[in-house]
Order: structure tokens, then sequence, then C-alpha cells
């Protein structure tokens, strides 16, 4: 935990968002926080200074209207309040806190706020409620970040996570690891400061098995981050095919509702259409692109057709590149429709990239139906159950045959496709399936586990003390001195610092002493 700062002075900000709303809220955070605010509002039933509220307890007060009007000799109510206090060091802030929750009147709160400034309080910077509550040490970083992600979260998955976080969760995994790392660095100072003492040097293979006892944790902690990262970041879907094949349907049917226009006529998409949707709790940006259509542009003499294809070459040209960026890829094949070399070619493109194909259009294609109906069929369509490796060839076979394709001549990006799926966006069927499909894909089978790495500082941090562990270990292992490897174990210690809050030079000492009998 950091050391706790002395703050003098008192902030004050309007903590709720912007506009009207049934409530709003002034806070106050400092040691003028209840001076303040007394010269804001009148407490009622009975009246009486700020200082006679109980910590935590809400009183009724008179916000008062005293602002630009010398005219009149009292204030006069202007709105009514519920006012809380809070009592150092038991606030979000640890400091004396006031909360005024009035009306939400924009007028009423800037008022509120206005004076506050102009009897003593500073305008908040943003964030710095929560930087208080961290300078003081209330809240180690993982736990102040787990604050903003709480309050930015999109889906009831991240908020769960964020909570999660700023109940500790990550700080509980790392703090045993850093506990052991200490012991250890302590053990090793021990070593160096008092040799004269007869104390035992550590031999090494003691260091060996200390620090290879802290590696796997902390692995298993870098490791997390592959889900914790998409529980907070969320990643983007492409959903790519050839004109009319239904993309637009398909779309559709995951965010649940119209958003992208659907025609009947090729080609019609052809802008980039986004939308944001959950699956699992895991926020994905879909995009709706643009048919890849073969072959070379039609015409681009400026005439309505001319234009028109520009456009459309234009929505191609966007698709590529989201295709490109996009961190995973839905494949829209049509089912009644022959793979073309178009189709061959993206398949191509995304062999060895999170990618998943549907076949849609299944209600016109018989063993389609017959499969979801659990009638005999091919085993590895309909219900989301088949693998990469036994699609492609019976699932391609029989639709390129069915729709007098040609047979038995795979190219080795179809011998390796993507998991397929089929769907009808135009009955519903198989949409299920492809959202166990997309989820499967975006969490790469990684399990959701409490205290997971969510950032990209805290994912560092990790790495860095992984980094170190392995050149203390390798320095050990060379016979180097202790001096050299504690280097090594104190980089490591800084890593965690970041997450955990500040080890001291005291925390070391006092473990030197406690553990050791030095008799000094
Ligand atoms: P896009 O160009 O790939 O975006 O295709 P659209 O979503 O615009 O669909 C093209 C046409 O196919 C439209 O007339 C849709 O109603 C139709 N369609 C899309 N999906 C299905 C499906 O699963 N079954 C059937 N029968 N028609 C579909």
């Amino acid at each position: 935990m950091p050391a706790p700062t002395t703050v003098t002075d008192t902030i004050a900000a309007i903590s709720t968002p912007p506009g009207r709303g049934g409530i709003g809220i002034v806070r106050l955070s400092g040691p003028q926080a209840a001076s303040i605010a007394a010269q804001l509002v009148r407490l009622r039933h009975p009246p009486g200074h700020l200082d006679q509220i109980d910590h935590a307890h809400a009183r009724l007060a008179d916000v008062l209207d005293a602002d630009d009007d010398p005219a009149r000799d009292e204030a006069t109510r202007i709105d009514e309040a519920l006012v809380t206090f809070f009592a150092a060091p038991n606030s979000y802030t640890a400091e004396d806190l006031v909360e005024i929750a009035a009306h939400g009147s924009p007028v009423v709160l800037q008022l509120l706020l206005r004076r506050a400034l102009a009897v003593g309080a500073r305008l908040a910077e943003p964030g710095e409620f929560t930087q208080r509550a961290f300078l003081s040490g209330r809240l180690d970083l993982t736990q102040a970040e787990a604050v903003r992600d709480l309050i930015d979260a999109q889906t009831l998955t991240q908020a769960r996570q964020a909570a999660s976080q700023m109940g500790g969760s990550l700080s509980h995994r790392v703090a045993p690891i850093k506990q052991s790392l200490v012991d250890l660095v302590a053990l090793l100072e021990a070593g160096i400061d008092f040799a004269e003492d007869d104390l035992d040097v550590t031999p090494q293979q003691e260091i060996a098995r200390r620090i290879a006892e802290l590696t796997p944790p902390l692995a298993a902690l870098e490791a997390s981050f592959a889900r914790g990262r998409i529980v907070h970041d969320g990643l983007t879907l492409a959903i790519v095919g050839r004109p009319n094949a239904g993309k637009s349907s398909l779309f559709n049917r995951l965010v649940e509702r119209d958003r992208a226009i659907v025609t009947a006529t090729p080609g019609t998409t052809r802008d980039l259409v986004t939308e944001r949707i959950s699956i699992g709790g895991i926020p994905i940006e879909l995009v709706d692109t643009a048919g890849l259509r073969e072959g070379p542009p039609r015409s681009l003499d400026g005439s309505p057709d001319g234009i028109l294809e520009e456009a459309e070459q234009l929505g191609i040209h966007r698709s590529r590149e989201a295709l490109a960026d996009a961190a995973l890829v839905l494949i829209v094949l049509d089912a009644t429709q022959p793979l073309n070399d178009e189709e061959r070619r993206l398949l191509a493109a995304v062999e060895g990239r999170p990618a998943i194909v549907a076949v849609n259009k299944s209600d016109l294609v018989e063993w389609a139906r017959s499969e979801n109906l659990g009638a005999p069929g091919p085993s590895h369509l309909g219900t989301g159950e088949c693998t990469s490796l036994d699609v492609p060839v019976l699932d391609f076979k029989t639709r390129e045959s069915s729709a007098g394709g040609p047979t038995g001549s795979q190219t080795p990006a179809e011998r390796s496709l993507p998991p397929v799926v089929s769907t009808s966006a135009l009955t519903g069927e198989g949409i299920a399936a492809l959202r166990e499909k997309i989820l499967a894909l975006a969490t790469g089978g990684a399990a959701a586990e409490p205290g997971m790495l969510t950032n990209l500082r805290q994912y560092q941090a990790v790495t860095t003390a992984l980094a170190a562990f392995a050149d203390a270990a390798t320095a050990n292992a060379a016979a180097i001195p202790h001096e050299m490897i504690l280097l090594d174990l104190y980089r490591a210690l800084w890593a965690l610092d970041s997450l955990t809050g500040q080890t001291t030079p005291d925390d070391i000492l006092n473990l030197i002493f406690s553990t050791f009998c030095i008799g000094k």
C-alpha cells in the first residue's frame, strides 16, 4: 500500500452525469468538506450543523439560494436535499466526505458547486476522488482501475469482473506470490547484511526451489490475460462472403433486430454497418461488410451504373480492410451455391486466423433440414458440433455435388477449414450454435476465473516479474553473488508493487528482524 499522503485542500464536483435527472449529487472531499457544505445547506429536523450528523447517516436539508441577490438578507431555499456525511478515514476517499443529493437540476447542482468553490473548495480533476482513495491507501491500483472499468462496463459480465477486481480479487491473487518474494528477498538480504553474525548463507538449491515455486502461480496469472482482455476490451467480428449469401440477414439475427439493410439484389451493402452485441458477456463489435464480388469492376465510366459500381468497389475495399483488422472472421457461404474462386481465396486467406464458416440458407437445402430434425444426415452439419477436420471435405463435397459443382478437388485451404455451422437467417436455425461458436472462438477456450488480468499495464507488470524470476533463477544457477540475484528479485518486486502497492524497505527489514533471531 502506498504511504498515506497528506492532502490539505478540499475538492468538489458534480458526481452525477450531465443533464437532468431525478437526483443529482455534489460531492466534497477533504478536511473542509463539512464546513464548506455547512455554508451550502441548512439541516432540518432539528436544525443543526453538519458536525451533528453521524458518520454514514443522511439528513434532510434545505439547499440555500444565497447567490447573486444582495437585496435579500437571508438565504432562501431553492431545493431540498439529502446530505450524507462520511467521517475520515471511513469514506470512499478516506477523507471527510459529504454528498449532497439534490434534485437533478443542472441549475441547482451548478449553484451548489459554484458556491462550494466560492467558499474554499477546489474543482476536482477527473478521477480525483478515486485518486485520493488510492493515495490514502484505501484502494490499490488494480482496485482503482476496476472502479473505472465498472463505470465503463457495457455488459453485466464486464461489470461483475470489475466488481470482483474492485473487491480485491486480483490483489488477493498477487499478494501470496509477493509475500513469498518478500520472504526470499529478506532471506538473501539477511545473509548479506548479517553475514558476520554467523547467519547461514541460503544454499543455492533452496533459492532455486523458492524461485521455482514463485513462477507457476504468476504464469497462471499471466495466462488469465487471454480471457481477461477480451472481457475487458471485447473484439471485432467481420462478416464476409459473396453478395447475397445472407450476411446482413445473419448480422440482424445476431443483433436481434433489423439493423442492416437486407435486399434480394446482390451487392447492396456498400458500406460497413457495425453494431456492438454481447455474447456470453463479451462485447463483440459486428461488422457487416459489402459482398466480396468476383471478377473485375463492370464499369467506372460516370454513368449511373458506373457510379453504383464505383460505390460498390469502395465497399469491397472497406470490406477487405475490415477483414484484415478484425480479430474474428465469420465467412458466410450460400448453401444453395457451389464454392466460387473468391470464396476459396477467402478460406485460404483466413487460414490460421480465428474464423467460423456459416453455411447459410440451410432451410433451402434438404440435408441440413433433415439434420436439424434429427433424421439421418451428415453428422458434421447442423448443430455446431463440427470440427475443422471433419467438415470441409464432406461438407463442400456434399454442397458442390448437390449444386453440380466440381468434387474431389479440395485445395489445402479447404482441408483445414475453420469450424462450420449450418444456419438459416430466415428461420433462425443454427443461430444459437453460431453464437456458441463465436463465443468459443472469442475466448479461445480460456475459462473465466477470479482475479484475471484485464489490461496491458497489469499484464506487463506480470511479464516483467516473470522475466525477472527467470533471470534470478539463471543467476542463481550460475552461482552469481546474492547481491546480483537480489537486483532481479527487486525488479520483480517493483513490478508486483505496481499491482498491489508499494513494498517499503521497512516491510523487508521488519521481516528480517521478525523472522530471524539476529539477537542485535
Ligand atoms: P448479403 O448480401 O450477404 O448481406 O445478403 P442479405 O442478407 O441481404 O440476403 C440476401 C437475400 O437472401 C435476401 O433476400 C434474404 O432474405 C435472403 N436470405 C438470407 N438468409 C437466408 C436464409 O437463411 N434462407 C433463405 N431462404 N433466404 C435467406
